[in-house]
């Protein structure tokens, strides 16, 4: 497929549903080959939905807890795809409870999927990255890694260590043509949010100055422009879609 992106190859994980499908199907409309991963076989739909519209991409069964089946995932496009351009750190999890009940294998699961998994994954692409003299890491914060959020005290640190990472990630690697961002979205409408209580999901509309829930696709524009060859200037940055909801 022709496009801004038409030689590159991306890994999205958590590629499945969500913001890391808009995002897959996002690279791979801008030209990129795509490769989806998710556990089991459930980012098969989403890579098959791609060829059928005439992109390339492939699905990667893998748990991003694993390390090694991430690194499966990346040899799994270094075979089929000669290279990796751009890695979309998107996996992640929520298991909220106030701190006071929340158990420490509850802190653990998110802690492992949303913030060392990105590591893992980030560490499994930087070689192929650095023999090719460039790449984009794009990890996938949160608003609440920046506001605090009751209930979440987790995730809030999983989102919040991710963006700390990013920024180190960032200074070590940008002598080597590779970038590190963040994009930070706000409430969007997806799996994880439908599952929060309706008065939980009415308090945090109240807070947000656009007035709705942020689209997948909205997610998935800035993950496409941060990929893109206009965004070669930005690195260590944390991009926020969030509707106004944190400024
Ligand atoms: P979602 O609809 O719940 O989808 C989560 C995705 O993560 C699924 O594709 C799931 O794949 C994958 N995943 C979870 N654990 C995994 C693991 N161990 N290994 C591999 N894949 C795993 O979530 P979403 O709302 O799209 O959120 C995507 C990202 O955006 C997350 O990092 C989330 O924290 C962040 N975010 C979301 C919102 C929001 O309002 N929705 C707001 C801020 C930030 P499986 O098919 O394997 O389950």
């Amino acid at each position: 497929m022709s496009g801004p992106l038409a030689d590159r190859v991306a890994i999205v994980t958590g590629a499945s549903r969500g913001i890391g499908r808009a995002a897959a199907r996002r690279l791979a409309a801008s030209g990129a080959a795509v490769v989806a991963a998710a556990r089991g076989d459930h980012a098969d739909a989403v890579a098959g939905e791609i060829r059928a519209a005439g992109g390339r991409s492939v699905a990667v069964s893998a748990d991003v807890t694993d390390p090694r089946r991430v690194d499966a995932m990346v040899r799994t496009a270094l075979d089929e795809y000669g290279r990796v351009d751009v890695l979309v750190n998107n996996a992640g999890i929520v298991r909220d409870r106030l701190a006071l009940r929340m158990s420490p294998a509850d802190w653990d699961a998110v802690v492992a999927t949303n913030l060392t998994a990105a590591f893992n994954c980030a560490r499994a692409v930087l070689r192929p990255m650095i023999r090719q003299r460039g790449g984009r890491i794009i990890n996938v914060g949160s608003v609440v890694g920046r506001m605090g959020n009751p209930g979440q005290a987790n995730y809030a640190a999983s989102k919040a260590g991710l963006e700390g990472f990013s920024r180190a990630l960032a200074r070590e690697v940008a002598s080597r043509g590779i970038t590190v961002n963040v994009v930070a979205p706000g409430m969007i409408d997806t799996d994880m949010t439908a599952a929060l209580t309706e008065p939980a999901q009415a308090a945090m509309l109240a807070q947000i100055p656009l007035g709705r829930l942020g689209t997948t696709e909205e997610v998935a524009g800035a993950i496409g422009f941060l990929a893109s060859d206009e965004a070669a200037y930005v690195t260590g940055h944390v991009l926020a879609v969030n509707g106004g909801m944190y400024m």
